[in-house]
């Protein structure tokens, strides 16, 4: 049944009618083919039908198709279109869209195109397909790319590719990092245009072998058959760069960083759910590694995974049941002078659900990515003041120190409730220091100031911990306001056999004192050592094993304060 004919056969599409008589018999895809010079092109009769057009051969196809895509697509198609007309490096056409069918509904197509050059590299014909995805059960709503149905099915089909033909292959799945903030600091819709945006640009650079699907939230994932890791890596790098270019969202910069996590089948995984779960967790062991970075599954990491997840859900329980398992243990300060009590460090401990004391290096940076250590920072302060207010009527002076990371300071109600616990337990705010533990992550010193001048006003010191350790250096004491620097043990450990380290300490301690800063230095251990550091240097106060380990409550006052402040 034919329609009437707008334009008739340039003689380049004469020539191919043959064979595209053919194709379209072989497919229910829609197909055409443009003979760019002439602006005709040639389409199948199921894309007539079901479209509408006017008929099999059209004059400026645009005019007829442009109209029936969806506004919101309407951009992205013309850009590609142009592309294709005017560059002479853009050779391929990759779109997914809205299009309104002949009842008006609008229906998911996938378009696939390429062009075809002559000798003298000038585009001649421009020929492809598109593939209806309007099921709902197939295409991703959002950005049209199919879904986790399809996924699963075309997992299933690669699984199955496997067992005729003995070729393994990879999966890799990504997701954007910090998606939720882009959700959250402007709304869905731009969230929809930022997956919509990664959609398109990955889809146009990956290799058309390749398909990619979208599954729940702002997860990618690819399946690529006969991979090897350098393959994965190439494609997750180029996917890396495809999106390195900044977005405009709502007049504020976003830089849209991507990390995956990849699994091979057969080895990870014979069946689809079991690829599926140990691909999610290498993601997500990606994103917990720092982000923007693809890993690739490995079963020793994988159990470790699976432990600090547990280990995630018990600190949450152990939080919820008011700080059950937790409990603090001080290591004693010293002055360096005389070597009398002047305070403690409260460290913090945790015994697991099953009994097992858990180090605080493992658990503390599992408490700070879930922000549990919000609350159990205050429990901490609490407890501390608590334990404080109790020696201090034994050594009136005494000072405790509390540990304090990122997250708490970036807590708008911390300062309140620091300063409702000094006065519920009516302590001097002189008895508290806080040690900022780790400064790699902080962008805003202006914040962090700001907020800890608030403390130091009161009477509260500022302490910076680790001073010397990667993050905590001459820079950050630069742009950090504090009153105590704790030298760290990295720094003294060799100071007998090392002449630079000792001079480090001695010339650190002078330019602290110089700028009115006071030095506790950590990790003495041996007699030795202390006695060097006396002759060297003229450190305020000392903290090490060769003065007293961290201890209980009971223990530290039995050693250190004679047992006297037992209630
Ligand atoms: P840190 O703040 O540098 O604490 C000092 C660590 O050095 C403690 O380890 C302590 O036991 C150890 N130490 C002290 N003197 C010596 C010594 O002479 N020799 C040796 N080899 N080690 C010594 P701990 O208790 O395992 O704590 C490790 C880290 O965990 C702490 O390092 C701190 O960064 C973090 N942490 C502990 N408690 C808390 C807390 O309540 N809150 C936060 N945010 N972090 C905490
Ligand atoms: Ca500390
Ligand atoms: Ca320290």
């Amino acid at each position: 049944m034919q329609k009437n004919n707008r334009a008739s056969l340039s003689p380049l599409l004469r020539r191919y009618k043959f064979f595209f008589d053919l194709m379209k018999r072989t497919t229910d895809a829609y197909l055409f083919c443009a003979d760019m010079q002439t602006n005709t092109v040639m389409v199948s009769p199921n894309l007539v039908q079901d479209f509408d057009l006017p008929g099999e051969v059209l004059y400026d196809f645009d005019q007829y198709w442009g109209p029936m895509i969806h506004p919101e697509e309407r951009g992205p198609y013309m850009a590609s279109m142009r592309a294709i007309m005017k560059s002479r490096n853009v050779y391929e056409h990759f779109l997914e869209y809205r299009v309104k069918n002949r009842k008006g509904e609008y229906v998911w197509i996938r378009c696939r195109g390429r062009v075809g050059l002559d000798r003298e590299g000038v585009p001649i014909v421009f020929v492809g397909m598109m593939m209806r995805m309007a099921q709902r059960n197939q295409a991703d709503e959002v950005t049209g790319l199919l879904n986790k149905y399809q996924f699963e099915h075309g997992v299933k089909m690669a699984l199955a590719g496997y067992r005729a033909t003995e070729e393994g292959g990879a999966i890799l799945l990504f997701g954007l990092d910090n998606f939720k903030i882009v959700n959250e600091t402007y709304n869905r819709l731009v969230g929809d245009q930022v997956l919509r945006h990664v959609a398109h640009t990955v889809g146009s650079i990956l290799p058309s072998m390749l398909t990619l699907y979208k599954l729940d939230g702002d997860v990618f994932a690819l399946i690529y058959p006969g991979a090897s890791e350098e393959d994965v890596q190439d494609i997750f790098t180029g996917i890396q760069r495809s999106l390195a270019q900044p977005q405009i969202l709502d007049g504020h910069t976003y830089f849209c960083t991507v990390s995956g996590g990849t699994v091979f089948y057969p080895a990870n995984g014979k069946d689809y759910l079991v690829l599926h779960k140990h691909a999610e967790a290498a993601m997500d062991i990606a994103k917990r590694d720092g982000k923007n970075r693809n890993c690739i599954f490995s079963k020793e990491q994988y159990n470790r995974w699976v432990r600090s997840i547990s280990m995630r859900d018990n600190l949450r329980e152990s939080v919820e049941n008011g700080c059950t398992g937790f409990s603090l243990f001080f290591q004693p300060q010293v002055s360096a002078e005389d070597q009398c009590l002047i305070g403690a460090e409260a460290l913090l401990r945790w015994k697991s659900p099953k009994g097992r004391m858990v180090a605080p290096m493992e658990f503390i940076p599992i408490l700070e990515e879930t922000r549990l250590i919000i609350p159990v920072g205050r429990w901490i302060v609490e407890e501390a003041l608590r334990v404080c207010k109790k020696w201090r009527r034994i050594v009136p002076n005494f000072k405790v120190s509390v540990n304090l990371s990122y997250e708490q300071v970036k807590d708008a109600s911390f300062k309140d409730f620091v300063n409702d616990c000094i006065d519920r337990y009516d302590v001097s705010p002189e008895a508290l220091v806080l040690e900022l533990t780790e400064s790699k992550i902080i962008a805003d010193w202006n914040f962090v100031n700001r907020e800890f001048n608030h403390f130091r006003k009161k009477g509260i010191s500022i302490a910076m911990d680790d001073f010397g350790t990667g993050y905590s250096s001459l820079a950050t004491l630069k742009n950090l306001s504090c009153d105590i620097v704790k030298i760290d043990r990295e720094f003294v450990k060799n100071i007998l056999e090392n002449d630079f380290d000792r001079r480090l300490v001695k010339y650190t301690v002078e330019l602290c004192h110089s700028i009115g800063i006071r030095t506790c230095i950590e990790g003495v251990e041996e007699e030795e050592v202390y006695k060097l550091l006396r002759q060297e240097c003229n450190a305020d106060t000392i903290q090490g094993y060769l003065f007293g380990r961290p201890e209980s409550v009971e223990n530290f006052e039995e050693k250190f304060l004679d047992g006297k402040a037992g209630e």
